[in-house]
């Protein structure tokens, strides 16, 4: 379903990815950790097109993310067919990013309308639905200062569900929020996944790894470091840094 080979990003000298491979198979979770400056955020940017890799290629769901390839040559698509493919990722940020001046259902409506052309009274709808999914129905005129951060980031992620996405990227989404609010947000994910959803989730919540995580990769200065069931990495990691990390995080 996704696939990284090789690799490689730099911001000026900085080689921030090393040559990264990654496998995620349709309906796995995986969860990225690493320490802060590996480049967990810029690997997660780079399979959705906001970061143009270096050197290697990024493929979800069979097809090149931002290129074209035409007998042994890569070509870049325009950024029409960029911004269609990146529509069926979803990303979910630490912050949410919601739009202000929007009501939480115009937040969820907003982009199927404008960048799918669905009739608006389908996406509201669907919207409606999303947001029962995701606990919030009656918070649909709301605006998304008027919300906890837990329920921003739920509205968030009802927002990235209505373009049905075939793939959900996740930022530390529930690092911005306070203690008691992680698990609302946490529950919402795990729902995702009983569903079979495709994820990446770059999180420091090990309990969340270990629950929901069918592979586990550890990042570290541009590269995986290891990468297996939660159950190996987390309890038999086989590399110091490895060691190091969740010595930290645990
Ligand atoms: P954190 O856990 O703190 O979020 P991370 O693993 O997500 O860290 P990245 O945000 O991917 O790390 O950053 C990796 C490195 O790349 C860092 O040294 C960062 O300063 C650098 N970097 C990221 N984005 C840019 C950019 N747009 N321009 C220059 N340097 C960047
Ligand atoms: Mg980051």
């Amino acid at each position: 379903m996704v696939e990284l080979r090789s690799v490689r990003k730099s911001f000026g000298a900085l080689e921030v990815l090393k040559g990264v491979d990654l496998e995620v198979g349709a309906g796995e979770v995986t969860v990225v950790l690493g320490p802060s400056g590996s480049g967990k955020s810029t690997l997660l940017r780079t399979i959705n097109h906001l970061e143009k890799v270096d050197g290697g290629w990024v493929s979800v769901d069979g097809a090149l993310v931002g290129y074209r390839r035409s007998g042994d040559k890569l070509y870049e698509l325009r950024e029409r067919e960029v911004l269609k493919q990146r529509t069926q990722i979803g990303f979910v940020f630490q912050n949410f990013n919601l739009f202000p001046h929007l009501t939480v259902l115009e937040n969820i409506v907003e982009a199927p309308v404008s960048a799918l052309k669905r009739p608006r009274k389908e996406a509201v709808a669907s919207a409606e639905a999303l947001l029962a999914r995701v606990g919030l129905a009656d918070k649909a005129d709301a605006y998304p200062k008027q919300l906890s951060g837990g329920q921003q980031q739920r509205v968030a992620i009802a927002r990235a569900l209505a373009l049905e996405p075939k793939l959900l990227l996740f930022d530390e989404p529930t690092s911005a929020l306070d203690p008691e609010l992680v698990g609302e947000v946490l529950d919402v994910i795990k729902d995702l996944a009983r569903r079979g959803t495709t994820m990446i989730v770059v999180t420091h919540e090990i309990g969340f790894a270990r629950e929901v995580a069918d592979t586990v990769v550890f990042m570290d200065d541009g590269q995986v470091i290891e990468r297996g069931a939660p159950g190996d990495v987390l309890d038999k990691p086989q590399h110091e840094r490895t060691r190091a990390f969740l010595s930290k995080v645990l």
